[in-house]
C-alpha cells in the first residue's frame, strides 16, 4: 500500500514524522481524508482528531486548530497545540473542561465566553482522543 510523509509540527516542536497511508482530519468545511497523490492544497482545521492509517493500526493526534498542507509528497499539519493519543493528560483535560463549564456558566463578556467555549472544545476533543474516539 502507497503511503505519504506527514509532519504534524506545533509552536513547541514537532509532535509526529512518519508515513501514513490515510489522514483524515476535521477542517473548517468538515471532514477530509487524503491519501498519497492527493491534489495539493490548504485547508484551516478544526478542534479535532487527525487520524494517521498506517497498515492496520491507526495513530489518533488531538489536534486544537491549524492548517493542514498537501504537496505532492507530503502532509504538513502546522497546529497551534497537538497531542498525541498516548501523551494526553486525561486529568488535567478533566480538570480544563471544569474550568471551563464553570466560566460559561457565569455571567461574563461576550469575549470571555467565546475564550471558555473554545477551551471547553479543546478539552473535550483530548478526552476523545485518548479514548480512542
Ligand atoms: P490547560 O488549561 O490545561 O492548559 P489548554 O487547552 O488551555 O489547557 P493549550 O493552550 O491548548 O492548553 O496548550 C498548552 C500546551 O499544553 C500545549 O503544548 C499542549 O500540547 C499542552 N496540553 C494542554 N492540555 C494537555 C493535556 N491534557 N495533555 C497533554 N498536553 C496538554
Amino acid at each position: 500500500m502507497s503511503t505519504i510523509k506527514v509532519n504534524i509540527v506545533t509552536p513547541d516542536g514537532p509532535v509526529y514524522d512518519s508515513d501514513a497511508n490515510m489522514i483524515i482530519a476535521v477542517t473548517t468545511t468538515g471532514e477530509l481524508g487524503i491519501l498519497p497523490g492527493h491534489i495539493p492544497m490548504v485547508a484551516p482545521l478544526e478542534i479535532g482528531a487527525v487520524r494517521l492509517n498506517k497498515d492496520s493500526s491507526t495513530e489518533r493526534v488531538a489536534v486544537s486548530g491549524g492548517f493542514l498542507e498537501v504537496r505532492p509528497d507530503q502532509v504538513t499539519i502546522l497546529a497551534q497545540s497537538a497531542e498525541l493519543a498516548e501523551d494526553i493528560d486525561t486529568a488535567r483535560a478533566i480538570e480544563a473542561k471544569k474550568r471551563a463549564e464553570e466560566r460559561l456558566q457565569q455571567k461574563q463578556e461576550d469575549l470571555d465566553a467565546k475564550r471558555a467555549e473554545l477551551a471547553l472544545r479543546r478539552a473535550m476533543n483530548r478526552l476523545d482522543v485518548a479514548k480512542g474516539k
